[in-house]
């Protein structure tokens, strides 16, 4: 039988108490364009760390959350840091922290040009993270489950074994636990996949210690503004291409993008639609972004390898059926023709093989 729990080892806990301990300023790190499970759970250790150690906290984000995840920054708004508005204070701040934590992230280099500011400093690194692949290397004490539906999920479980919350959730501040479901909610799509027995049992004991489960769905998924859906409707009518091996494709390009007025965050959980036809396998949206670069996300049904493809073709990878990466806007996929071209063939080439 799977257990309800997740095997966290004491030494583990031991080390992170005394790390803990030993420091007074912490920076928290996550992963560029991050997402909820990257925001919510670098809220919720910020609350940890703040509200029960007396902490001097900051949390650094590559660039801006969606407005989506918004709410769970309120309380902490002061205390986050965007490198992509401030490069300069991100570095400064880094550098004077005696320990930083990485969240929602197989490696430093998920956190793209941020990335420059860690380099050679001496500061302690802690890794919590559900990504394939883990660098740990990079960290004097890594937390890393990949059978587990999110970081925000694994760090709860962490949380829970440690001295001063012993197993009561209703230890924690309010503010921690709303973040840990919501960056929980997110990862999951709603509790739809990558859930584990212990995924419940962490949401049991969330919603038992009082989190308004009802608000946080409230915030994630009836809150969008009318340009996202009609855009949706337009990809998916004149858009998607379903091509005969059973992928299909959508390409938002800049001038979509902008005679929607869409924003950073807004098309999260587009790739997703596609996988509810029978005779859709993988699903690939690409999006066309201001740094001459294509975002690809991929997501794919048990038996195929998002995360395969994703690092054989898109320079990226992630979870096995949920992946993402880029492509440079040069060469071969120098535009959207270019781009389902390449899809087109890299798929079925992939699958092909796969089979
Ligand atoms: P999404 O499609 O939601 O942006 O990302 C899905 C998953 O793929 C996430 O777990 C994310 O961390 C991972 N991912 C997205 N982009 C990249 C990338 O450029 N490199 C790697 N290694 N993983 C990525
Ligand atoms: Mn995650």
């Amino acid at each position: 039988m799977m257990s309800t729990s997740v095997d966290i080892p004491e030494s583990g806990i031991k080390e992170l108490k005394n790390l803990i301990e030993g420091a007074s300023k912490i920076g928290i790190a996550t992963h560029t364009h991050p997402d909820g499970d990257a925001v919510g759970s670098a809220v919720a250790l910020y609350h940890y760390l703040s509200a029960m150690h007396g902490k001097d906290v900051r949390i650094l984000l590559p660039d801006p959350e969606p407005d989506a995840v918004g709410f769970v920054l309120e309380g902490c708004r002061g205390r986050i840091m965007h490198y992509s508005d401030s490069p300069d204070a991100v570095r400064t701040w880094a550098e004077s922290c005696d320990l930083l934590f990485f969240l929602d992230l197989n490696g430093a280099h998920r956190t793209g040009t941020m990335a420059g500011v860690f380099e050679g400093l001496a500061a302690p690194r802690v890794l919590i993270d559900h990504h394939l692949n883990p660098m740990r290397e990079e960290f004097v004490l890594a937390f890393s489950e990949t059978e587990i539906s999110s970081a925000s999920e694994l760090l709860f479980h962490i949380l829970m074994a440690m001295p001063d919350v012993e197993g009561d959730a209703g230890r924690l501040p309010a503010a921690c636990l709303t973040a840990v479901l919501t960056g929980l909610t997110t990862d999951t799509n709603n509790f739809a996949n990558s859930v584990f027995p212990s995924t419940f049992a962490a949401a049991s004991a969330l919603i038992g210690a009082g989190v308004d489960r009802d608000a946080i769905l409230s915030h994630l998924y009836n809150s969008y503004h009318e340009r996202r859906i009609r855009l949706m409707g337009e990809l998916l009518h004149d858009r998607m291409v379903i091509t005969p091996s059973g992928v299909a494709y959508m390409i938002l390009d800049g001038e979509m993008k902008a005679r929607y007025g869409i924003r950073q965050g807004e098309t999260e959980a587009f790739v997703n639609i596609p996988l509810s036809m029978w005779k859709v396998k993988m699903s690939i949206f690409a999006k066309e972004e201001g740094d001459d670069t294509y975002r690809i996300s991929i997501r794919s049904k048990k038996g195929v390898s998002a995360n395969r493809l994703a690092m054989e073709y898109f320079n990226g990878g992630g979870h096995e059926q949920a992946s993402g990466g880029k492509l440079p806007r040069e060469g071969q996929t120098a535009d959207t023709a270019g781009l389902a071209a390449y899809i087109e063939s890299v798929t079925t080439k992939f699958l092909a093989d796969e089979n």
